[in-house]
Protein backbone atom coordinates (compact mmCIF):
# COMPACT_ATOMS: atom_id res chain seq x y z
CA UNK A 1 0.00 0.00 0.00
CA UNK A 2 1.28 3.70 -0.98
CA UNK A 3 1.66 6.22 1.23
CA UNK A 4 -1.36 8.17 -0.49
CA UNK A 5 -3.95 5.63 -0.01
CA UNK A 6 -3.62 5.98 3.55
CA UNK A 7 -4.67 9.53 3.90
CA UNK A 8 -7.64 10.28 4.71
CA UNK A 9 -10.11 9.36 2.67
CA UNK A 10 -13.29 12.24 2.12
CA UNK A 11 -16.87 11.60 0.63
CA UNK A 12 -18.30 14.75 -1.11
CA UNK A 13 -21.82 14.39 -2.27
CA UNK A 14 -23.14 17.65 -3.99
CA UNK A 15 -26.19 18.36 -4.85
CA UNK A 16 -29.44 21.39 -5.11
CA UNK A 17 -31.40 19.13 -2.07
CA UNK A 18 -34.17 21.11 -2.36
CA UNK A 19 -34.95 19.25 -0.29
CA UNK A 20 -32.70 16.24 0.63
CA UNK A 21 -33.97 13.02 0.69
CA UNK A 22 -33.52 9.14 2.23
CA UNK A 23 -32.10 8.74 -1.47
CA UNK A 24 -28.95 11.06 -0.99
CA UNK A 25 -28.86 9.60 2.66
CA UNK A 26 -28.29 6.29 1.46
CA UNK A 27 -26.04 6.86 -1.32
CA UNK A 28 -23.78 8.27 1.01
CA UNK A 29 -24.46 6.15 3.52
CA UNK A 30 -23.67 3.01 1.59
CA UNK A 31 -20.60 4.75 -0.51
CA UNK A 32 -19.09 5.77 3.30
CA UNK A 33 -19.16 2.33 3.84
CA UNK A 34 -18.07 0.69 1.06
CA UNK A 35 -15.43 2.65 0.30
CA UNK A 36 -14.09 3.01 3.88
CA UNK A 37 -14.65 7.11 3.86
CA UNK A 38 -13.91 8.78 7.12
CA UNK A 39 -16.16 11.52 6.55
CA UNK A 40 -18.97 12.65 3.68
CA UNK A 41 -19.24 16.23 3.24
CA UNK A 42 -22.63 17.41 2.04
CA UNK A 43 -21.99 20.46 -0.24
CA UNK A 44 -25.65 22.25 -1.11
CA UNK A 45 -24.97 23.89 -4.31
CA UNK A 46 -25.95 27.36 -4.78
CA UNK A 47 -26.60 28.63 -8.16
CA UNK A 48 -26.25 25.46 -10.39
CA UNK A 49 -24.84 25.63 -13.28
CA UNK A 50 -27.55 23.58 -15.18
CA UNK A 51 -30.50 23.11 -12.78
CA UNK A 52 -33.91 24.83 -13.62
CA UNK A 53 -36.08 24.23 -11.50
CA UNK A 54 -39.92 23.61 -12.77
CA UNK A 55 -41.46 23.41 -9.36
CA UNK A 56 -41.44 26.59 -6.59
CA UNK A 57 -37.76 25.93 -5.12
CA UNK A 58 -36.10 26.92 -2.00
CA UNK A 59 -33.63 29.12 -1.54
CA UNK A 60 -30.14 28.47 -0.72
CA UNK A 61 -29.92 29.08 3.34
CA UNK A 62 -33.56 26.75 3.31
CA UNK A 63 -31.73 24.21 1.55
CA UNK A 64 -28.78 24.46 3.66
CA UNK A 65 -30.44 24.29 7.06
CA UNK A 66 -32.36 21.03 5.40
CA UNK A 67 -29.17 20.14 4.72
CA UNK A 68 -28.51 20.77 8.06
CA UNK A 69 -30.47 18.51 9.93
CA UNK A 70 -30.87 15.91 8.06
CA UNK A 71 -27.08 14.77 8.67
CA UNK A 72 -26.81 15.95 11.82
CA UNK A 73 -27.79 12.33 13.58
CA UNK A 74 -24.88 10.61 11.15
CA UNK A 75 -21.21 11.35 12.76
CA UNK A 76 -19.81 10.26 9.81
CA UNK A 77 -21.75 13.49 8.18
CA UNK A 78 -20.86 17.17 7.82
CA UNK A 79 -22.59 20.21 6.26
CA UNK A 80 -20.44 22.81 3.78
CA UNK A 81 -21.64 26.20 3.21
CA UNK A 82 -18.39 26.53 0.46
CA UNK A 83 -20.45 27.44 -2.68
CA UNK A 84 -23.98 28.33 -1.03
CA UNK A 85 -21.86 31.37 0.16
CA UNK A 86 -19.70 32.11 -3.51
CA UNK A 87 -21.41 34.44 -5.33
CA UNK A 88 -22.14 33.03 -8.72
CA UNK A 89 -22.44 29.79 -10.36
CA UNK A 90 -21.38 26.64 -8.38
CA UNK A 91 -18.72 25.22 -10.15
CA UNK A 92 -17.11 22.07 -8.82
CA UNK A 93 -13.74 22.56 -9.83
CA UNK A 94 -14.49 25.85 -7.95
CA UNK A 95 -15.23 24.11 -4.95
CA UNK A 96 -12.17 21.54 -5.07
CA UNK A 97 -9.99 24.13 -5.44
CA UNK A 98 -11.07 25.83 -2.57
CA UNK A 99 -11.32 22.75 -0.38
CA UNK A 100 -8.27 21.71 -1.32
CA UNK A 101 -6.59 24.30 0.84
CA UNK A 102 -8.81 22.89 4.11
CA UNK A 103 -7.67 19.34 3.39
CA UNK A 104 -4.46 17.57 4.37
CA UNK A 105 -3.01 17.22 0.99
CA UNK A 106 -2.76 13.30 1.23
CA UNK A 107 -6.85 13.20 1.17
CA UNK A 108 -7.98 11.07 -1.49
CA UNK A 109 -11.28 13.25 -2.58
CA UNK A 110 -14.55 10.48 -3.69
CA UNK A 111 -16.95 12.96 -5.64
CA UNK A 112 -20.13 11.31 -5.15
CA UNK A 113 -23.23 11.92 -7.10
CA UNK A 114 -26.39 9.90 -8.86
CA UNK A 115 -25.28 7.85 -11.99
CA UNK A 116 -26.90 9.94 -14.39
CA UNK A 117 -24.57 12.66 -13.69
CA UNK A 118 -22.02 10.46 -15.08
CA UNK A 119 -23.55 10.69 -18.95
CA UNK A 120 -22.91 15.37 -18.82
CA UNK A 121 -20.03 14.91 -17.16
CA UNK A 122 -18.21 16.27 -19.89
CA UNK A 123 -20.96 19.28 -20.05
CA UNK A 124 -19.02 20.09 -16.64
CA UNK A 125 -16.34 23.43 -16.23
CA UNK A 126 -12.98 21.76 -16.37
CA UNK A 127 -14.20 18.23 -16.14
CA UNK A 128 -11.06 16.54 -17.06
CA UNK A 129 -9.47 18.47 -14.25
CA UNK A 130 -12.16 17.50 -12.13
CA UNK A 131 -11.68 14.15 -12.94
CA UNK A 132 -8.39 14.11 -12.00
CA UNK A 133 -8.75 15.35 -8.48
CA UNK A 134 -11.40 13.02 -7.56
CA UNK A 135 -12.30 9.46 -7.82
CA UNK A 136 -16.15 10.15 -8.82
CA UNK A 137 -19.00 8.03 -7.73
CA UNK A 138 -21.97 7.72 -9.84
CA UNK A 139 -24.55 5.88 -7.29
CA UNK A 140 -27.77 3.55 -9.86
CA UNK A 141 -31.06 5.00 -9.42
CA UNK A 142 -33.78 3.52 -10.57
CA UNK A 143 -34.55 4.07 -14.29
CA UNK A 144 -30.96 4.49 -14.98
CA UNK A 145 -29.69 2.50 -18.07
CA UNK A 146 -26.78 0.96 -16.40
CA UNK A 147 -25.39 -0.33 -19.82
CA UNK A 148 -24.98 3.19 -21.04
CA UNK A 149 -23.56 4.43 -18.20
CA UNK A 150 -20.37 1.64 -18.10
CA UNK A 151 -19.69 2.55 -21.67
CA UNK A 152 -19.32 6.54 -20.52
CA UNK A 153 -17.35 5.87 -17.50
CA UNK A 154 -15.41 3.18 -19.76
CA UNK A 155 -14.80 6.10 -22.36
CA UNK A 156 -14.34 8.86 -19.65
CA UNK A 157 -11.39 6.53 -18.26
CA UNK A 158 -9.82 5.20 -20.91
CA UNK A 159 -9.25 8.78 -22.70
CA UNK A 160 -8.39 11.38 -19.71
CA UNK A 161 -7.56 8.60 -16.88
CA UNK A 162 -10.44 9.11 -14.75
CA UNK A 163 -11.60 6.87 -12.02
CA UNK A 164 -15.23 7.13 -12.76
CA UNK A 165 -17.06 4.19 -11.02
CA UNK A 166 -20.42 3.15 -11.09
CA UNK A 167 -21.96 2.05 -7.63
CA UNK A 168 -24.32 -0.25 -7.25
CA UNK A 169 -26.46 0.31 -4.33
CA UNK A 170 -30.00 -0.55 -2.57
CA UNK A 171 -32.11 1.58 -5.11
CA UNK A 172 -34.79 4.11 -3.86
CA UNK A 173 -37.06 5.43 -5.93
CA UNK A 174 -36.87 9.06 -4.70
CA UNK A 175 -36.29 12.42 -5.62
CA UNK A 176 -36.50 15.78 -4.91
CA UNK A 177 -39.13 16.95 -7.68
CA UNK A 178 -41.50 13.94 -6.51
CA UNK A 179 -41.45 15.75 -3.10
CA UNK A 180 -41.97 18.92 -4.11
CA UNK A 181 -44.82 17.86 -5.80
CA UNK A 182 -46.37 15.84 -3.39
CA UNK A 183 -46.13 19.00 -0.82
CA UNK A 184 -47.74 21.09 -3.77
CA UNK A 185 -50.47 18.84 -3.88
CA UNK A 186 -51.14 17.98 -0.08
CA UNK A 187 -49.97 14.31 -0.36
CA UNK A 188 -47.60 12.77 1.87
CA UNK A 189 -44.00 12.69 2.03
CA UNK A 190 -43.46 10.96 5.27
CA UNK A 191 -40.89 8.22 5.05
CA UNK A 192 -39.33 9.64 2.15
CA UNK A 193 -36.76 12.40 4.09
CA UNK A 194 -36.09 12.80 8.02
CA UNK A 195 -38.70 14.27 10.05
CA UNK A 196 -36.63 17.39 11.04
CA UNK A 197 -36.68 18.11 7.55
CA UNK A 198 -40.27 17.34 7.04
CA UNK A 199 -41.03 19.59 10.19
CA UNK A 200 -38.82 22.56 8.64
CA UNK A 201 -40.70 22.55 5.38
CA UNK A 202 -43.83 22.72 7.01
CA UNK A 203 -43.09 25.16 9.23
CA UNK A 204 -41.57 27.56 6.90
CA UNK A 205 -44.53 26.71 4.34
CA UNK A 206 -42.05 25.46 1.78
CA UNK A 207 -42.83 23.74 -2.01
CA UNK A 208 -45.81 25.37 -1.69
CA UNK A 209 -47.45 27.39 -5.08
CA UNK A 210 -49.82 29.67 -4.45
CA UNK A 211 -52.31 32.35 -6.03
CA UNK A 212 -50.11 35.54 -6.74
CA UNK A 213 -52.31 37.55 -4.10
CA UNK A 214 -52.48 34.83 -1.28
CA UNK A 215 -49.33 36.29 1.05
CA UNK A 216 -50.57 39.90 0.54
CA UNK A 217 -54.43 38.64 2.30
CA UNK A 218 -52.59 36.58 4.00
CA UNK A 219 -50.86 39.02 5.86
CA UNK A 220 -53.60 41.31 6.22
CA UNK A 221 -56.23 38.48 7.27
CA UNK A 222 -53.17 37.90 10.19
CA UNK A 223 -53.28 41.31 11.08
CA UNK A 224 -57.19 41.68 11.01
CA UNK A 225 -59.11 38.47 11.67
CA UNK A 226 -59.44 37.27 15.16
CA UNK A 227 -56.83 34.63 16.34
CA UNK A 228 -59.77 31.83 15.86
CA UNK A 229 -61.36 33.33 12.68
CA UNK A 230 -57.26 33.27 11.33
CA UNK A 231 -56.99 30.06 12.45
CA UNK A 232 -60.28 28.62 10.52
CA UNK A 233 -59.30 30.66 7.30
CA UNK A 234 -55.96 28.95 6.71
CA UNK A 235 -57.48 25.81 7.27
CA UNK A 236 -60.70 26.27 5.02
CA UNK A 237 -57.83 27.14 2.64
CA UNK A 238 -56.08 23.61 2.84
CA UNK A 239 -59.21 22.37 3.23
CA UNK A 240 -60.61 23.59 0.23
CA UNK A 241 -57.31 23.11 -1.88
CA UNK A 242 -57.94 19.19 -1.49
CA UNK A 243 -61.06 18.95 -3.00
CA UNK A 244 -59.96 20.69 -5.72
CA UNK A 245 -57.18 18.90 -6.43
CA UNK A 246 -59.96 15.65 -5.87
CA UNK A 247 -62.46 17.24 -8.72
CA UNK A 248 -59.86 18.66 -11.06
CA UNK A 249 -60.51 22.59 -10.25
CA UNK A 250 -57.82 24.85 -9.44
CA UNK A 251 -56.40 24.49 -5.87
CA UNK A 252 -54.70 27.58 -5.91
CA UNK A 253 -58.05 29.59 -6.71
CA UNK A 254 -59.91 27.32 -4.15
CA UNK A 255 -57.02 27.94 -1.50
CA UNK A 256 -57.37 31.79 -2.26
CA UNK A 257 -60.85 31.46 -2.07
CA UNK A 258 -61.24 29.25 1.24
CA UNK A 259 -58.39 31.90 2.55
CA UNK A 260 -60.81 35.13 2.08
CA UNK A 261 -63.73 33.59 2.53
CA UNK A 262 -64.50 35.48 5.91
CA UNK A 263 -63.04 38.62 5.22
CA UNK A 264 -65.84 40.31 5.63
CA UNK A 265 -66.94 38.52 9.06
CA UNK A 266 -65.83 40.66 12.04
CA UNK A 267 -67.30 43.57 10.31
CA UNK A 268 -69.84 45.67 12.32
CA UNK A 269 -73.55 45.56 11.92
CA UNK A 270 -73.05 49.51 10.39
CA UNK A 271 -70.22 48.79 8.12
CA UNK A 272 -72.15 45.30 6.82
CA UNK A 273 -74.93 48.08 6.02
CA UNK A 274 -73.05 50.65 4.39
CA UNK A 275 -71.85 47.16 1.51
CA UNK A 276 -75.49 46.20 1.77
CA UNK A 277 -76.59 49.66 0.56
CA UNK A 278 -74.13 50.11 -1.85
CA UNK A 279 -73.99 46.96 -3.78
CA UNK A 280 -77.89 46.30 -3.41
CA UNK A 281 -77.26 42.98 -2.30
CA UNK A 282 -80.54 41.23 -1.88
CA UNK A 283 -82.10 42.33 1.69
CA UNK A 284 -83.64 38.42 2.53
CA UNK A 285 -85.61 38.97 6.23
CA UNK A 286 -82.51 37.19 7.35
CA UNK A 287 -79.77 39.78 6.15
CA UNK A 288 -82.69 42.40 7.11
CA UNK A 289 -82.49 40.73 11.13
CA UNK A 290 -78.59 40.37 11.03
CA UNK A 291 -76.66 42.26 8.47
CA UNK A 292 -73.89 40.20 9.12
CA UNK A 293 -75.20 37.26 7.26
CA UNK A 294 -74.25 38.90 4.40
CA UNK A 295 -69.93 38.42 4.85
CA UNK A 296 -69.86 36.63 2.08
CA UNK A 297 -71.15 39.01 -0.61
CA UNK A 298 -69.58 42.15 1.07
CA UNK A 299 -66.22 40.11 1.47
CA UNK A 300 -66.43 40.09 -2.33
CA UNK A 301 -66.57 43.50 -3.05
CA UNK A 302 -64.32 44.34 -0.47
CA UNK A 303 -61.48 42.37 -1.87
CA UNK A 304 -62.34 43.90 -5.19
CA UNK A 305 -62.31 47.39 -4.25
CA UNK A 306 -59.91 47.30 -1.52
CA UNK A 307 -57.55 44.75 -3.34
CA UNK A 308 -58.59 44.56 -7.23
CA UNK A 309 -59.25 40.94 -7.29
CA UNK A 310 -61.34 40.90 -10.71
CA UNK A 311 -61.62 37.58 -11.13
CA UNK A 312 -65.31 36.37 -10.78
CA UNK A 313 -64.86 32.49 -10.09
CA UNK A 314 -62.88 33.64 -6.90
CA UNK A 315 -65.47 36.47 -6.14
CA UNK A 316 -68.49 34.02 -6.49
CA UNK A 317 -66.95 31.26 -4.84
CA UNK A 318 -66.66 34.20 -1.63
CA UNK A 319 -70.06 35.54 -2.27
CA UNK A 320 -72.19 32.71 -2.14
CA UNK A 321 -70.04 30.63 0.47
CA UNK A 322 -72.43 31.54 3.24
CA UNK A 323 -76.40 31.02 1.93
CA UNK A 324 -75.65 29.63 -1.62
CA UNK A 325 -76.59 30.38 -4.68
CA UNK A 326 -78.71 28.61 -7.40
CA UNK A 327 -75.98 29.34 -9.73
CA UNK A 328 -73.34 27.64 -7.64
CA UNK A 329 -70.19 26.93 -9.65
CA UNK A 330 -67.90 23.81 -8.38
CA UNK A 331 -65.22 26.16 -7.06
CA UNK A 332 -68.16 27.78 -4.85
CA UNK A 333 -69.38 24.41 -3.71
CA UNK A 334 -66.20 23.59 -2.79
CA UNK A 335 -65.30 26.43 -0.64
CA UNK A 336 -69.18 25.98 0.87
CA UNK A 337 -68.11 22.50 1.61
CA UNK A 338 -64.57 23.57 2.47
CA UNK A 339 -66.15 25.84 5.43
CA UNK A 340 -68.47 23.63 7.28
CA UNK A 341 -65.68 20.85 7.05
CA UNK A 342 -62.61 21.71 7.78
CA UNK A 343 -60.94 20.11 10.61
CA UNK A 344 -61.73 22.89 13.56
CA UNK A 345 -65.48 22.24 12.61
CA UNK A 346 -66.66 20.02 15.37
CA UNK A 347 -69.91 18.75 15.35
CA UNK A 348 -72.10 15.31 15.19
CA UNK A 349 -71.86 13.83 11.41
CA UNK A 350 -69.11 16.04 10.17
CA UNK A 351 -67.43 13.59 9.44
CA UNK A 352 -69.87 12.18 7.15
CA UNK A 353 -69.80 15.18 5.54
CA UNK A 354 -65.73 14.72 5.25
CA UNK A 355 -66.52 11.32 3.36
CA UNK A 356 -68.80 12.25 1.52
CA UNK A 357 -67.35 15.31 0.43
CA UNK A 358 -65.07 13.47 -1.64
CA UNK A 359 -67.49 11.42 -2.91
CA UNK A 360 -69.69 13.75 -4.56
CA UNK A 361 -69.95 17.11 -3.75
CA UNK A 362 -73.25 17.63 -4.62
CA UNK A 363 -75.11 15.48 -2.23
CA UNK A 364 -72.16 16.50 0.66
CA UNK A 365 -73.77 20.08 0.04
CA UNK A 366 -77.31 18.52 0.20
CA UNK A 367 -76.31 16.64 3.32
CA UNK A 368 -74.86 19.49 5.02
CA UNK A 369 -78.16 21.47 4.52
CA UNK A 370 -79.86 18.43 6.47
CA UNK A 371 -77.66 18.54 9.24
CA UNK A 372 -78.04 22.15 9.43
CA UNK A 373 -81.50 22.28 9.81
CA UNK A 374 -81.90 20.74 13.02
CA UNK A 375 -79.52 23.51 14.20
CA UNK A 376 -81.42 26.10 12.53
CA UNK A 377 -84.71 24.80 13.80
CA UNK A 378 -83.66 24.69 17.07
CA UNK A 379 -82.49 28.22 17.18
CA UNK A 380 -85.64 29.52 14.96
CA UNK A 381 -83.30 31.13 12.62
CA UNK A 382 -84.57 31.42 9.21
CA UNK A 383 -83.16 30.09 6.05
CA UNK A 384 -82.05 32.79 3.27
CA UNK A 385 -83.89 32.20 0.12
CA UNK A 386 -81.01 31.79 -1.78
CA UNK A 387 -80.38 28.76 0.18
CA UNK A 388 -83.61 27.21 -1.32
CA UNK A 389 -82.87 27.99 -4.81
CA UNK A 390 -79.24 26.44 -4.45
CA UNK A 391 -81.09 23.25 -3.00
CA UNK A 392 -84.00 23.28 -5.84
CA UNK A 393 -81.54 23.81 -8.30
CA UNK A 394 -79.55 20.78 -7.10
CA UNK A 395 -82.15 18.42 -6.80
CA UNK A 396 -83.46 19.46 -10.58
CA UNK A 397 -80.15 19.03 -11.98
CA UNK A 398 -79.45 15.55 -10.24
CA UNK A 399 -82.94 14.31 -11.40
CA UNK A 400 -82.05 15.59 -14.60
CA UNK A 401 -78.84 13.30 -14.43
CA UNK A 402 -80.67 10.53 -13.62
CA UNK A 403 -83.13 10.25 -16.31
CA UNK A 404 -80.60 10.31 -19.13
P1 LIG B 1 -34.44 16.81 -8.56
O1 LIG B 1 -35.60 15.89 -8.63
O2 LIG B 1 -34.78 18.22 -8.19
O3 LIG B 1 -33.50 16.69 -9.71
P2 LIG B 1 -32.84 14.99 -7.01
O4 LIG B 1 -33.70 14.08 -6.23
O5 LIG B 1 -32.24 14.45 -8.26
O6 LIG B 1 -33.60 16.34 -7.28
P3 LIG B 1 -30.42 16.43 -6.42
O7 LIG B 1 -30.22 17.37 -5.30
O8 LIG B 1 -30.51 16.91 -7.80
O9 LIG B 1 -31.73 15.55 -6.06
O10 LIG B 1 -29.38 15.26 -6.30
C1 LIG B 1 -28.04 15.36 -5.92
C2 LIG B 1 -27.35 14.11 -6.39
O11 LIG B 1 -27.93 12.97 -5.75
C3 LIG B 1 -27.54 13.90 -7.88
O12 LIG B 1 -26.32 13.45 -8.41
C4 LIG B 1 -28.60 12.84 -7.96
O13 LIG B 1 -28.49 12.05 -9.13
C5 LIG B 1 -28.35 12.02 -6.71
N1 LIG B 1 -29.57 11.40 -6.26
C6 LIG B 1 -30.72 12.01 -5.91
N2 LIG B 1 -31.65 11.12 -5.55
C7 LIG B 1 -31.09 9.91 -5.68
C8 LIG B 1 -31.59 8.56 -5.48
N3 LIG B 1 -32.84 8.34 -5.10
N4 LIG B 1 -30.73 7.57 -5.72
C9 LIG B 1 -29.47 7.82 -6.14
N5 LIG B 1 -28.96 9.04 -6.37
C10 LIG B 1 -29.76 10.07 -6.14
MG1 LIG C 1 -31.54 15.64 -9.84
Amino acid sequence: MTNDQLGKRVGLMGGNFDPIHYGHLLVAEQARETYHLDEVIFIPTGVPPHKTVSTVGADKQSRYEMTRLAVESNPGFSVSDIEITRKGRSYTIDTLGALKKELAEDTQLYFISGADAIMKLDEWKDYESVLKQVIFVGATRPGTDTAALAEKARQLNHTIGADVRIFYISELDISSTDIRNRINEERTIRYLLPEPVAAYIESEGLYKAHYPMYDKLNTYLKAHLSPGRYRHSLATAQTAKKLAIRYGEDAQKAEFAGLCHDIAKEFKDKESEKWIEKYHIFRDPCVEENPNIAHGEIGAEFLRETFGIEDDSILDAIRWHTYGHKEMTLLSKIVYLADAMEPNRKYGDVDRLRKMAYIDIDDAVLLFFNLCTLYLTKTDTRTHQYTHEMLRSIYETKKKRESE
